[in-house]
């Protein structure tokens, strides 16, 4: 595919949970430090993929207008969706308008099923969104890009990605918890996995939860053992100030770290 001279980079362009930080209600800490200086200020999760072929926004929450704004990125083309919450398609109907403004046609890619709910939650967008089904995979800029159902808690299941390259694998999973045995497969042999984790240790009651917590992903980790890791969908419950001992190869993601997807 030639992509070996050409290299794609993966940059986050928010890290948040659902409610982001701070949580407009919440005087919390972190909440509180997140409005005075910043540091735990976080949008909704989203990452731009760049590639050889053109960059692919993964989600797009209610935070896009002002994420395109930091990117300095001025047109969304293509959008990979991992499910139908809000925080990762409220942005759809402001990129649509764009689209319309523009006169020109964005593509969005998920399995069937995100189309269904997103068609029932936004009924309008189909004339400046084409919906691109994907439950078979999708080849993109280099990559052989696999979606695959997982346990999303109390809030049913969501999808993530498995990135596979000529020399580098990686997933982007923002809402699991719990994964079964079967769900699990697509997370080994990654050089890199980028993993949603709401809290350092959430207290709330297991059935009430919809995403892993630090401490359950570090079982994880230890199991699936990629190399590298990344978490991304924090709450107001992960202080980046805090040092928290991580997992081996683990750090967490914040807006504007770019990591290049390329085997060393
Ligand atoms: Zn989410
Ligand atoms: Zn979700």
């Amino acid at each position: 595919m030639g992509q070996s001279a050409k290299r794609s980079t993966l940059s986050f362009v928010g890290t948040g949970d659902s409610l982001g930080v701070p949580r407009v209600y919440c005087d919390c800490p972190v909440c509180a430090e997140a409005r005075a200086t910043g540091a735990n200020l976080r949008l909704r999760s989203s990452a731009l993929l760049e590639t050889p072929e053109g960059p692919l926004l993964l989600d797009c929450g209610p935070d896009w207008r002002r994420q395109m704004e930091t990117l300095g990125c001025r047109r969304t083309e293509r959008v990979l969706l991992t499910h139908a919450h809000i925080d990762h398609i409220g942005g759809l109907p402001e990129w649509a308008d764009a689209c319309r403004w523009l006169g020109t046609k964005g593509r969005a890619y998920a399995p069937a099923s995100v189309f269904d709910i997103v068609r029932r939650m936004y009924p309008w967008l189909e004339s400046q969104l084409s919906y691109e089904a994907i439950d078979d995979g999708w080849s993109f800029g280099g990559w052989r890009i696999a979606p695959w159902r997982v346990n999303h808690g109390k809030n049913g299941h969501a999808y993530a990605y498995r990135f596979e390259g000529s020399s580098f694998n990686w997933a982007y999973c923002p809402d699991s918890i719990g994964l079964r045995a079967e769900q699990k497969q697509p997370l080994f042999g990654l050089d890199l996995l980028v993993l949603g984790t709401s809290y350092y240790r959430e207290e709330a009651a297991y059935e009430t939860r919809s995403v892993y917590d630090i401490a359950e992903a570090a079982e994880l980790l230890a199991e699936v053992k990629p190399g590298l890791t990344r978490f991304t969908h924090m709450s107001h419950g992960i202080d980046v100030r805090a040092g928290y001992p991580l997992p081996p190869r683990a750090a967490l993601a914040f807006a504007g770290m770019r990591i290049e997807l390329a085997a060393r």
